[in-house]
């Protein structure tokens, strides 16, 4: 590519950013970081009846969130500025009037309800889908079917206009997709879009197209849900003289079963964030929840959404963002829908929980700690995390097992009635004599002592373990107890078996 690459990222700001979104987003990243290119951000923003406040503010702060840092957007503009369509409106029209000129568009005064008895009438005589086009064109008030005195004298005095791209009849439109290969439409089947709306605000097929050229737009990497708008987007580019960018329309995230395209309200229904952040709509206060409150870690978050329609071509599936960005390629963005996983993102997350070092997990853990009221050192919660990140997906998962921070003050019931034998507070009795012998009491060391003791009375596992774990715990099950009493230390495993053993006692008589 002798072209520096350059990309963009153009969500409306009509709500929160739906994952679909941000995998639109990271795929434009990584394809632009991966050939050396820049990462625009721009924020399309011509059609102020779907406004919505704040939202634009929450696509800045999940790509934040993601790590994805655009090179050139509204908080950092570079030399094509303004990255913001609402800001950039007086820049359209001349287009629109250059491509009228030219003969590829054309002024439209029909009204809002012209348009709707047209319609109304069409659906009567079993034509539902009625489109302004090159066969229904003929038949409206345009300045195809106008007087060209008619036409300035409708200007002059006022009457409100739309300007229409005008679709040539009967042409081949190709495109090749860098995912899709060749894709062929007929122009009959591509109606008049509107490109310039009566308030003079352009349409989105303007907007998009004159932007993406004057900010030099390589390749623009979109969902699949924009392919029916490229043949329009061909035609634009050809009739305005532009070199057109390569195209490449991503699939689609499907729902769990595969059952169509991944909606808002399936998290709702299934459980899972759809959202990367939590979003408050400001109209309804309606609260959908999002990955990061969910106790999510961004990096991997953004690895699951990586895998979301990519592959490396392997089985590998751990991938930090700057090996997604040496590895990334569109050949290996597949052309069918990507099923949402919902186990695979906890999964995701447990891998990364697991990745982290136990000091960097003591301290995301602190803050719940301190919410509990738990008083713990910074070095024993480190070693306790260092234990229970196998068995946690999220952070608040390493705080399941309380009795690291707290001696039990009950014992599980099951294992009392199913394991508590006759001989089992002599054999403790006995055991605890050992483990007060041992003068490192390491991980190892206990585990040494432990073994030795069951050998020398010839006892199996099962005789010693459970009593000796539901003294300590509290329960029947758990990590391996050398590592846990290590944790604890001497003292206090000691202290718990004398308690444990006459509360149990105590229960027992
Ligand atoms: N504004 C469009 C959107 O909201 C951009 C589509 C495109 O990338 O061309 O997704």
């Amino acid at each position: 590519m002798s072209q520096k690459v350059r990309v963009r990222f153009a969500p409306s700001p009509t709500g929160p950013l739906h994952i679909g979104g941000v995998r639109t987003a990271l795929y434009n990243y990584l394809f632009a970081k991966h050939h050396g290119g820049d990462f625009l951000l721009r924020i399309e923003d011509t059609d102020q009846t779907r406004f919505v406040p704040g939202a634009e503010e929450y696509i800045q702060q999940s790509l934040s969130w993601c790590g994805i840092t655009p090179d050139e957007g509204p908080q950092n503009p570079g030399n094509c500025g303004p990255y913001r369509q609402s800001e950039r409106k007086d820049l359209y029209y001349q287009y629109a009037e250059q491509l009228i000129n030219d003969g590829y568009a054309y002024y439209a005064f029909d009204t809002p309800e012209e348009l709707e008895n047209v319609r109304e009438m069409a659906k009567k005589m079993k034509a539902p889908n009625w489109q302004y086009n090159q066969i229904t064109r003929t038949g409206m008030k345009n300045s195809l079917t106008l007087t060209k005195e008619e036409v300035e004298a409708r200007i002059n005095n006022g009457d409100p206009y739309v300007i229409r791209l005008k679709a040539p009849r009967n042409e081949e439109i190709r495109l090749n997709d860098l995912i899709r290969g060749w894709v062929v439409v007929n122009s009959n089947n591509i109606d008049d879009k509107v490109l310039m709306k009566a308030d003079k605000m352009p349409t989105y097929h303007l907007a998009n197209i004159v932007d993406d050229h004057l900010m030099d737009i390589t390749h623009v990497i979109r969902g699949e849900e924009w392919l029916p708008s490229a043949p329009t987007h061909v035609l634009l580019y050809q009739y305005l003289g532009w070199n057109q960018p390569d195209f490449a329309h991503l699939p689609l995230i499907l729902k769990p079963d595969g059952n169509g395209k991944l909606s808002k309200r399936d998290g709702d229904r299934l459980g899972f964030p759809v959202f990367p952040l939590e979003w408050k709509d400001p109209k309804t206060h309606e609260v959908s929840s999002g990955y990061r409150e969910s106790g999510y870690f961004a990096d991997g978050f953004v690895n699951m959404l990586a895998f979301l329609g990519w592959n490396p071509g392997d089985d590998r599936e751990i991938f930090s963002l700057e090996e997604l960005i040496s590895e990334f390629s569109l050949e290996r963005v597949g052309k069918a829908g990507a099923k949402f996983d919902a186990d695979k993102a906890k999964w995701y997350n447990q891998q990364y929980l697991r990745s982290r070092s136990n000091e960097e997990l003591e301290e995301l853990l602190r803050p719940y700690l301190e919410a509990e009221g738990i008083q713990s050192s910074k070095g024993f919660t480190s070693r306790v995390c260092g234990l229970m990140k196998e068995r946690a997906s999220f952070i608040p998962d390493m705080l399941n097992d309380r009795f690291y921070f707290e001696a039990p003050t009950s014992y599980d019931e099951k294992t009392v009635r199913k394991k508590w034998k006759e001989d089992t507070p002599e054999i403790v009795k006995n055991l605890r004599g050992k483990l007060e012998g041992i003068s490192d009491f390491s991980e190892e060391n206990i585990d040494v002592t432990f073994k030795k003791f069951l050998e020398d009375n010839g006892y199996g596992f099962g005789k010693v373990m459970p009593g000796f774990r539901l003294l300590v715990t509290g329960k029947g099950m758990g990590p391996s107890m050398s590592a846990i009493a290590s944790i604890l230390g001497k003292e206090e495993v000691l202290k718990r078996i004398d308690t444990g053993l006459a509360v149990i006692e105590q229960l027992a008589s």
